[in-house]
């Protein structure tokens, strides 16, 4: 079963009472369980409005979606965030993190807000994972701003993982990092879909975009293209032809 069936979405914002802007004008699009899909197109072709979306954010005017096999087109906001917070990680290019809390309790939060229930020695146990699979274990106790760009990005995967969502949407993931950094946080991206999580991220970096395995071009509000990528690109292999910036790493006091 397809994680994700989109059919002839259009969405129409409406300015005042008079002014309706096509965004999205009749997307479709299925992504099997696994798949790794950059979103593309210039500014203005609707690529957040289908990222918000798939993220469960809004509804579209026309169309279907099935998630996971839910009809959820026309979920009320409070069901539709009730499977945004069951199915759905988000990853934004400003890593939105909390700045007076930790790397670990950023991540326990989402768990704390779920209806789960855990214990807050599960919730530790959870974050604490999520933690070690960015690689950050040893980080676990500094705020956001003794952390670099590229690890408080890591933090904000490890919060978006640690509800096991069966899909991940990334923002522009990689659109406040360094070329290294970038293609570090692909890296993440490849090993995490590699263990079986779908991807969806929107990047207007011709390069990111490589490290998928299919590419969709929006323009004004539908897809010209949407193909496999046959020349993907390995990060692991790809970094380490990057050189390592000299304040990588850094910890601020
Ligand atoms: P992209 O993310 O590719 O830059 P958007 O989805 O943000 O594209 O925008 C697609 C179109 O919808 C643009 O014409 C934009 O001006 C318009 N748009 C986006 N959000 C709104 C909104 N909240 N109200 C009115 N128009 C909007």
């Amino acid at each position: 079963m397809p994680v994700v069936v989109l059919e002839d979405i259009h969405k129409t914002y409406r300015l005042g009472s008079e002014v309706d802007v096509p965004a999205l004008r009749g997307v479709s699009a299925t992504l099997e369980a696994g798949e790794f899909l950059a979103v593309m197109g210039p500014s203005g072709s609707g690529k957040s409005t289908l990222m918000n979306l798939l993220g469960c954010l809004d509804r579209p005017s026309r169309g279907r979606y099935w998630l996971d096999g839910e009809d959820v087109a026309k979920l009320s906001r409070d069901r539709l965030a009730a499977v945004r917070n069951r199915k759905l990680g988000f990853v934004f290019q400003s890593f939105n993190l909390l700045s007076r809390t930790s790397a670990l309790e950023n991540i326990e939060l989402p768990l704390m807000y779920s209806s789960e229930g855990l214990n807050l020695r599960e919730i530790k146990r959870r974050a604490t994972e999520a933690l070690e699979l960015v690689g950050l274990s040893d980080r676990a106790d500094h705020h956001p701003s003794q952390l670099s760009g590229g690890q408080q990005q890591r933090v904000a995967i490890a919060r978006s993982l640690v509800t096991e969502p069966m899909v991940l949407l990334a923002d522009e993931p990689t659109g406040n990092l360094d070329t290294r950094t970038g293609i570090e946080i692909m890296e993440i991206f490849q090993k995490l879909n590699d263990r079986g999580i779908t991807l969806i991220m929107v990047t207007h970096e011709p390069e990111i975009g490589q490290y998928a395995k299919r590419k969709m071009i929006m323009r004004d509000g539908r897809v010209v293209q949407d193909e496999p990528l046959d020349r993907r690109l390995v990060a692991s292999e790809e970094k380490e032809k990057v050189p390592v910036p000299a304040d990588d790493d850094e910890v601020l006091p």
